[in-house]
């Protein structure tokens, strides 16, 4: 599947807020959004204010942005989220949040989420005791996710393990020390608090 190459910090200033995609620069003084509050490009300084529609458009593409979703990948989330009971834009954010890759940051064992998903690519974790290396897969209430035995030892979860700083949401549980966890239930409430207006996106999606 084609990715974004670019330096993945114009995606931060092209939506005017952190997408935090590169782990702990994001919480230093090099991020670009804090040095250069603007949009990249030469007209990035002369911003108009936004239509409606360019409101609702920046908003889609700012929740893509942030979980690492394609377009027509994106689009499906959406009428899956149609076809759920509930409202829409919750469970648009609820099958974003449970992507592996995304579930993988959240427990802490990657700093940003484009490293939670190569982590996952190079097939580092189990669920349930199989190997799944499925960026895009849906973890569900009861699933045992662990680092592979051979991946436990490498320098990477050695230091997530050793820097004892996983804060994970409720909807979560982690054991930092075996480098396993549990999902516990589905991601509810104050679990879908992520920084993106889903009402937009379903206004977008509804013209
Ligand atoms: Fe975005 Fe992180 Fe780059 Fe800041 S450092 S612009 S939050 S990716």
């Amino acid at each position: 599947m084609a990715r974004y190459k670019e330096s993945v910090c114009r995606l931060c200033r092209r939506e005017g807020t952190k997408l935090f995609l590169k782990g702990d620069r994001c919480y230093s003084d090099k991020c670009a959004v804090d040095r250069r509050a603007y949009a990249p490009g030469e007209h990035g300084q002369n911003r108009r204010k936004l239509s409606e529609y360019g409101l609702q458009l920046r908003e889609k593409q700012k929740a893509r942005r942030l979980y690492g979703v394609m377009e027509k990948q994106f689009r499906r989330y959406f009428e899956e989220a149609e076809r759920q009971k509930g409202v829409t834009g919750e469970n648009l954010l609820r099958l974003l949040e449970r992507r592996f890759d995304n579930v993988i940051y959240r427990l802490g064992f990657a700093n940003s989420r484009p490293q939670a998903r190569q982590l996952v690519l190079h097939g580092h974790f189990t669920i349930n005791g199989s190997k799944v290396d499925i960026p895009s897969y849906l973890v569900k209430p009861g699933d045992e996710i662990a680092v592979k035995d051979r991946s436990k030892s490498s320098p990477i979860f050695q230091e997530i393990r050793e820097s004892g700083k996983a804060s994970v949401p409720s909807w979560l549980e982690c054991d930092l020390e075996n480098l396993k966890a549990r999902v516990v239930s589905m991601p509810e409430g104050e679990d879908l608090d992520v920084p993106i207006e889903a009402h937009l996106i379903v206004e977008l999606y509804s013209r």
